[in-house]
């Protein structure tokens, strides 16, 4: 379908087309486009653009992963569909390793994720060898196989659009933890060390051009990031957008 560009809700649409895509591509399943759908309500509530304490965390996550030892970026059905090219770019940028983790697991789908992965321009794709299978502790069966050579020995690990049980089995596990959720006050937003409130789609692209300006080498020494105090300012954020609608 052709949507004009002039059509106020283009983007969000566009990001839609995209999804639906990668459903009829075998890489989302029913429930993903469901998990999209609470993502898309939530990017209405922030205004459909990067607030300024997205963009404050995404500053934050750019320092954590390039300070990062072996950084790892898990990657789902939707974060396939939606972000494959920026995925390569900021494995490129970072030196992250790219690992699927699915939490509707099966072997179709892992290989159809890592081959359109490889499309867009990944060369190595953990995660689907079960050879180098490890298991994370307190986690229930198939969400809990990392790869050895992947998130298994990760410092860092980015996991967008992720169920909060896993978040905090990975935090358990000694993980440091970054990730993108549009709804701030999810279990994983909660959790994480660093939360990025913006859709992926738009945050992933500020993310790779951050590390890149970024350099390795001139990283502050002292970066501080609190961020509690980042997520309860963006609900505040959508707390006032709230406020205006009810007023008008
Ligand atoms: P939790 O398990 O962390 O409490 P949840 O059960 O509410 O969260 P899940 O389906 O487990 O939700 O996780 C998906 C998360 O991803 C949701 O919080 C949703 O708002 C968010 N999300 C969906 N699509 C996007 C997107 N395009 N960009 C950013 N976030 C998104
Ligand atoms: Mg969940």
């Amino acid at each position: 379908m052709l949507i004009p560009r002039s059509h106020p809700r283009a983007a969000s649409l566009h990001i839609r087309e995209k999804l639906v895509s990668g459903y009829r591509k075998g890489l989302v399943v029913e429930e993903g486009l469901l998990a999209h759908g609470r993502g898309e309500m939530f990017d209405y509530l922030v205004g459909e653009k990067t607030l300024k304490t997205s963009h404050a965390a995404i500053k934050a996550a750019a320092h954590m992963l390039l300070s990062a030892k072996h950084p790892v970026i898990s990657v789902n059905g939707n974060m396939a569909a939606l972000c494959a090219r920026e995925i390569v770019r900021l494995a490129q940028v970072t030196g992250a390793e790219i690992e699927v983790n699915l939490f509707y697991a099966s072997k179709k789908r892992k290989k159809a994720i890592a081959n359109f992965l490889k499309k867009n321009g990944a060369r190595k794709v953990l995660g689907f060898d079960a050879k180098f299978s490890q298991k994370i502790p307190r986690l229930d069966s198939a969400r809990r196989v990392v790869d050895e050579r992947g998130m298994f020995i990760a410092d860092v690990v980015l996991v967008p659009l992720e169920d909060g049980d896993r978040t905090i089995a990975l935090k358990k596990f000694g993980k440091k933890v970054i990730t993108f959720d549009l709804n701030p006050m999810s279990r994983t937003a909660q959790t994480a060390d660093i939360t990025i409130v913006d859709n992926v789609t738009r945050g992933m692209e500020l993310l790779v051009e951050t590390c890149k300006k970024m350099k390795k080498s001139s990283l502050e020494k002292n970066f501080k990031f609190d961020n509690k105090k980042n997520l309860n300012q963006s609900i505040l954020t959508i707390k006032n957008n709230l406020g205006r609608l009810s007023h008008a």
